[in-house]
């Protein structure tokens, strides 16, 4: 049996002792989030002071200081006690307990020619554009390594479902293991019919449909060789609603020519075919420049108010701003992005092994062959890559939150994997300043809405 990695690696990660935090402001209220610990505290405006005049100094300093103001004081010891200016932080570490994430790219091929995809692979004339049964058991034998509870497996292409095939494959004899699979997919949906509606609803899948809104902008962009993608993909959808409760998440792509998030949302919310919403910033074939990305944080600001404001039916989920609320809510420490190279790959049609299906066919980045494992050296380098250690990141008060740079986008943007965009990181730290508001708001008036909001 092959093995997916040839060796382990266990890191400690040590966090500065410096009180390290960042006072966010809405309105009347003010936040002290502590970058350490993810408390989060509300704060009076004398407080605030004192924290924004004093940032970088010791606690013994600021007491010394406010000696005769024992309101202060008082004030000050209590928010040490919550984390900010405590010396005792907790040790990080990156786990290595194998590969516990598998995007598999079952096929070359795909029904659409969307003009921002990555996955342009030109296949005409081309043999084994789809994976063999061969490599999807060598993948499932590779999973058993795994010490995690349960092993996600992402079906991707080109178009996972003109392999469905394969996926029922895959499923069946997953189920002959003791191990416990959870599974996922991406699609246009514009394939889906009854059977698999309900296989999917029958193996739990989690759907995500790529889909942009509004539909002019998705026919300009997502070419379905004939009729419009639009209506294609909500008819799909529409038949695995019929079938399937849980329905999808629908993904859609920010272009240049489409950077009005609030009228993407409005028009996602009128088709009512899902209450998740995500959004991916297009990179490959059309990167937004600063202007650009500006207009976006600012659409994506006036929706957050929007969702503050009770404007949008209350089971919508936006999922960017939700995701950083689930890390808050559950402290998660993030000192990766996505730990891609990590505990995370993707396998290709032929079997070569990337840290994520985004950099499929991109020779540099094949980090292992599922016959042999991923390469240790390379493993190793993935391991090392962590936000406390990217010089553009170290000092960031968002870098647990955020975990660094997409390594996929930095090295379309930058040919740099490490590299880091400061416009791109202000859309990173807005939303972040978004969540810390929200949760501060919501976690003593209206506890309920903050978790349904983390319904993922
Ligand atoms: S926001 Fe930017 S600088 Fe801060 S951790 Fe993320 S990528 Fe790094
Ligand atoms: S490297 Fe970027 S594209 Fe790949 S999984 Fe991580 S965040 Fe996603």
């Amino acid at each position: 049996m092959a093995h997916l990695l040839y060796c382990g690696m266990k890191r400690d990660i040590l966090i500065p002792l410096e009180s390290e935090y960042c006072i966010v402001s809405q309105n009347n209220s003010s936040y002290c989030f502590d970058v350490a610990t993810s408390s989060i505290l509300k704060i009076d405006e004398d407080i605030k002071n004192i924290l924004q005049d004093y940032k970088g100094c010791s606690i013994r300093t600021i007491i010394d200081n406010f000696a005769n103001h024992e309101y202060l004081i008082k004030n000050i010891i209590s928010i040490k006690g919550q984390g900010v200016f405590n010396p005792i932080r907790k040790k990080l570490e990156i786990k290595a307990n194998g590969i516990g994430r598998v995007t598999i790219g079952l096929t070359e091929d795909c029904n659409y020619y969307c003009s921002y995809c990555y996955a342009h692979h030109d296949i005409l004339g081309k043999e084994n554009i789809n994976i063999s049964r061969d490599i999807i058991d060598n993948i499932i034998n590779c999973l058993y390594d795994y010490e995690g509870d349960y092993v996600e497996v992402s079906f991707f292409g080109g178009e996972p479902l003109l392999c469905f095939d394969l996926i029922q494959y895959f499923v069946s004899k997953a189920k002959k293991s003791d191990k416990k699979f959870k599974y996922g997919i991406t699609t246009n949906a514009s394939l889906i019919d009854e059977e698999m509606a309900i296989f999917m609803r029958d193996n739990d899948f989690r759907v995500i449909v790529s889909l942009d809104f509004p539909k002019n902008a998705c026919d300009l962009y997502r070419n379905s060789r004939g009729g419009s993608s639009y209506d294609l993909t909500v008819k799909g959808i529409k038949i695995l609603n019929r079938y399937y409760d849980k329905g999808c998440v629908v993904n859609a792509v920010i272009t240049r020519d489409n950077l009005n998030i609030e009228k993407i949302i409005d028009s996602f919310l009128e088709e009512n075919i899902s209450n998740k919403l995500s959004i991916t910033i297009a990179t490959d074939q059309h990167p937004l420049n600063e202007e650009e990305m500006g207009i976006v944080i600012d659409g994506e600001q006036a929706v957050i108010n929007n969702i503050l404001h009770g404007k949008y039916r209350s089971s919508f989920i936006y999922m960017p701003l939700s995701r950083v609320i689930a890390s808050l809510i559950k402290r998660i420490h993030k000192l990766n992005r996505c730990y891609a190279g990590v505990d995370m790959v993707a396998v290709d049609v032929s079997g070569k092994i990337y840290p994520c299906h985004r950099f499929i066919s991109i020779s540099e980045f094949v980090i292992g062959d599922i016959a042999q494992g991923v390469f240790c050296d390379t493993y190793s380098s993935y391991c090392m890559n962590s936000v406390d250690l990217n010089d553009a990141c170290i000092h960031c008060w968002a870098r647990y939150l955020c975990g660094g740079p997409c390594m996929h986008d930095s090295y379309v943007c930058h040919c740099d994997t490490m590299a880091v965009s400061e416009y791109r990181c202000n859309r990173i730290k807005s939303l972040i300043e978004s969540a810390i508001i929200i949760y501060g708001e919501l976690i003593e008036k209206n506890k309920k809405a903050l978790i349904d909001m983390v319904n993922l």
